[in-house]
């Protein structure tokens, strides 16, 4: 195992070779010139144009008209060689899946949901999926098909392409979902958690504009994804960002999933609002149950909802006061309701100091229940990108 496979596998980030990161940075939108290329990277622009110059001849790279810019020479816009070759992205829920066409830079070119049953397993439920996708592929043509991306609604290994112990994943534990992927579509495939995700497709639907952030995600569980200078951060061992199984004293003892007491997903998750409010003898069985109450404006839910976005944002503070990005972006069913973001919000202003608030942005999501979709997208372009990249050094 080499060096890089194996810090890959254990989840960290090996130091990638400049061509990659310049690939990157086109394959997202975040740079489209060689000058965006020098200041983003920081290296010599003599540095940067000899690598373009090496990928335009390897036909990896085009160059496609110009772009003027205040007070210098017209800047040659550059982008992917070909801009018709897509991945097939899907984003799985326990009982459908949101699946799309993704076009290098992150554009969706159409999404639909179609129903997906986790509880099937992993062999028959990809199966009747990838029914599903390959005619997706065949509408555009399969030969322009690069690669395939799913994000997991559960840990996974990344190297390994695996889901580790989901607890919503029932039968999913260590099955091989990138290489079967592969196996069945011919063609490079990646896999990420749902946080993760959602993370990517936003930064590069915003065009990396804040360089770094947190987006979360609140649907049935709490996850975040950690954007830092233009990329995701993993951590040590591929669990940055979750802070569901942060201890909280709204909390108290109560028994979490993990195994652990007074756990922030035992109170402002989905799932633990749909708990909390058949305690309360609502008749909800799903968080889009607790949506529909508060979005009815009933006082229980609308109540229970702004504790949630309370308890969020409290850990959140912690984390935003630590890390001081430039935004937080919130995703997930929660998050379409008003009085779970004011919550977060408030409690965010409240809990950091207004040197790291003064200039933080604090929105939902752009694109909404396509971030996953589009993220997971992204990583398969990326794996293929990396993929004809070492083919052809
Ligand atoms: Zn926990």
């Amino acid at each position: 195992m080499t060096a890089k496979s194996s810090a890959q596998r254990s989840g960290g980030t090996a130091p990638p070779a400049l061509s990659t990161r310049v690939l990157e940075l086109i394959a997202s939108g975040q740079a489209t010139s060689r000058t965006e290329l020098a200041e983003i990277l920081g290296a010599a622009p003599s540095t940067i144009s000899l690598t373009v110059g090496q990928l335009l001849e390897r036909g990896i790279v085009a160059e496609q008209g110009t772009r003027s810019s205040t007070g210098g020479r017209p800047r040659k816009v550059l982008r992917l060689g070909s801009d018709d070759e897509f991945a097939l992205g899907a984003d799985l829920g326990g009982r459908h899946a949101r699946i799309g066409v993704v076009l290098p830079g992150g554009i969706l070119a159409g999404a639909s949901n179609v129903p997906f049953a986790i509880a099937d397993g992993p062999e028959q439920a990809l199966t009747k999926l990838a029914v599903t996708l390959r005619a997706l592929a065949e509408q555009r043509g399969t030969q322009l098909l690069r690669g395939v991306g799913f994000s997991l609604p559960g840990p996974v290994d990344v190297g390994a392409g695996t889901v580790t112990l989901p607890s919503r994943m029932p039968g999913w534990n260590g099955f091989p979902v990138a290489a079967w992927l592969e196996d069945h579509f011919q063609v490079p495939a990646a896999v990420d958690n749902d946080a993760n995700c959602m993370a990517v497709g936003e930064h590069a639907a915003r065009h990396g504009e804040q360089r770094q952030s947190i987006t979360v995600k609140i649907g049935s569980a709490i996850g975040a994804g950690v954007i830092v200078d233009g990329r995701l951060y993993r951590g040590a061992t591929g669990a940055a960002g979750d802070i569901t199984h942060v201890r909280i004293e709204e909390a108290g003892d109560r028994f979490c999933s993990c195994g652990n007491t007074g756990c922030l997903e035992t109170v402002a998750s989905g799932a633990a609002l749909v708990r909390i409010l058949r305690e309360r003898g609502a008749d909800v069985s799903s968080p889009g149950d607790v949506v529909r109450l508060a979005t009815e404006a009933d006082p229980e839910a609308t109540r229970a909802v702004r504790q949630a976005g309370k308890a969020l944002g409290t850990v959140l503070s912690a984390n935003v006061n630590f890390f001081n990005p430039d935004a937080v972006y919130l995703g997930g069913i929660l998050s379409t309701l008003e009085p779970f973001v004011a919550a977060v919000r408030g409690q965010l202003y409240d809990g950091c100091h207004p040197l790291v608030t003064k200039h933080l942005v604090i929105e939902r999501t752009m694109l909404g229940r396509d971030a996953g979709l589009v993220g997971a997208g992204q990583f398969a372009l990326q794996r293929a990108l990396r993929r004809t990249l070492s083919a052809s050094a």
